[in-house]
């Protein structure tokens, strides 16, 4: 999102060869409300508006393109020579266009739980991983938690993905790859209702990949998840929290990763801290356009020690006053390069019951998948791990 102009011509993809490229029309990237979405970076990032405007642009008519979206995103077929509906010669359009897989599955390991991780590798090498939890008591019901970087450059202390540092962004196409590879891991009758960016990476960093991926996954004739059901989580860039609630209208769920409630404690573990203050990003919650009923969720990983205190739980009360929130504690899940852990499940209840007395709505969210290291923050890279000295 970086033009303000009303629209943007996009060049025609490098693949095709000139001849085809002299007869393509321009696309015109799709409009929100902050800026223009910046053009797909790969065709299964189309939106189904540009499909059309592709296939005319190959002397096809423009319903075609509504019949390729259809493939990619509701049936999950991405190799041209199985869309049965669409002609030869167009199949081999896409072929040359570039259509397939932008990642692909390297491993699936399932937790006794159901819960199952699933490595995902890219055509440079790089890996991500991406995890299906069922919903307990409806195991038909899943939440797949995506992945937005690969690493991610914020530093918390806590992060398995933190301390590795970031090594680059993932597009729009990866994003939502992961999706539509996951529901081919789906057992009969299963289907991903929720999704969760709380993966590798701080979606908010990447956050033009990270706005066309929320368009696909709640496109109407695609996926069609609803933006309710779509959570992006943050660890607090305000001025992106600002363009998410001005895009989608405050309706793509927000999630804040908090984990401290003053600032001296929450800048020595989260250094984003240090240029967004709690002041400022409370203030960005309390602007967050909301219907009455919806609720923004507080992450707050529970560290022995350093922020699991009575008087925690008594600023967090203070804090969040007056903004609806729903509170989810997550006992820190331990990582092999920090000696933090979590307190004893007897002091997450009774920080628990502290909360609640005041008013709070709070979870204690169970940690799924934890033996095949697939919960919250155990996300990291396999084999190198590395830091980068860019933060934010
Ligand atoms: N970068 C985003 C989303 C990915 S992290 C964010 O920080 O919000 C998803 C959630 O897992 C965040 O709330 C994060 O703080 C939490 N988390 C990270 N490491 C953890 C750990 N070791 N134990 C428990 N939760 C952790
Ligand atoms: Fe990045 Fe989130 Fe981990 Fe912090 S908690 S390092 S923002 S992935």
């Amino acid at each position: 999102m970086r033009s303000s102009t009303d629209e943007k011509q996009v060049e025609p993809s490098d693949r095709l060869d000139c001849a085809q490229t002299q007869t393509l029309a321009p696309l015109r990237v799709v409009k929100l409300p902050s800026d223009t979405l910046l053009a797909p970076s790969h065709p299964i990032a189309r939106l189904p508006v540009e499909w059309e405007q592709r296939v005319v642009a190959w002397g096809e008519p423009a319903y075609r393109g509504k019949q390729i979206f259809d493939w990619i995103h509701r049936q999950g077929v991405l190799n041209p020579d199985e869309m049965s509906n669409i002609p030869k010669r167009l199949r081999e359009l896409l072929k040359e266009d570039g259509v397939g897989w932008p990642i692909e599955i390297v491993s699936v390991h399932e937790s006794a739980d159901g819960t199952k991780k699933l490595l995902m590798g890219m055509p440079d090498g790089e890996k991500v991983e991406t995890v299906l939890i069922p919903q307990l008591g409806d195991e038909r019901l899943v939440t797949q938690c995506i992945s937005s970087q690969v690493g991610c450059a914020m530093g918390c202390v806590f992060c398995a993905s933190g301390v590795a540092g970031l090594k680059r962004q993932m597009s729009d196409a990866e994003i939502v790859a992961q999706v539509l590879l996951c529901r081919r891991e789906l057992s009969t009758g299963q289907r991903i209702r929720n999704v969760v960016f709380m993966g590798m990476g701080e979606p908010l960093h990447n956050y033009d990949a990270v706005a066309r991926a929320l368009v696909l996954l709640t496109h109407p004739e695609g996926i069609d998840l609803s933006k309710r059901r779509v959570t992006v989580s943050t660890s607090g860039l305000v001025k992106q929290i600002d363009q998410l609630g001005k895009d989608f209208d405050g309706q793509v769920q927000l999630a804040i990763s908090l984990h401290a409630v003053r600032d001296e404690e929450r800048s020595r573990i989260m250094p984003v801290n240090r240029k967004h203050g709690l002041k400022e990003l409370t203030e960005a919650l309390r602007r967050y356009p909301m219907s009455k009923r919806q609720r923004i969720t507080i992450e707050y990983t529970l560290i022995e020690g350093l922020n699991d205190s009575l008087a925690d739980a008594n600023g967090m009360v203070e804090l969040l006053r007056g903004i609806p929130v729903k509170v989810n504690l997550i006992p820190m899940n331990p990582i092999s390069a920090s000696d933090l852990r979590a307190p004893d499940s007897s002091h997450v209840t009774r920080f628990q019951e502290q909360l609640t007395r005041r008013g709070l709505s709070v979870f204690v969210r169970k940690t799924r998948g934890d033996d095949v290291a697939a919960a919250c923050g155990q996300l990291a890279f396999h084999g190198e791990s590395r830091r980068t000295a860019g933060r934010e």
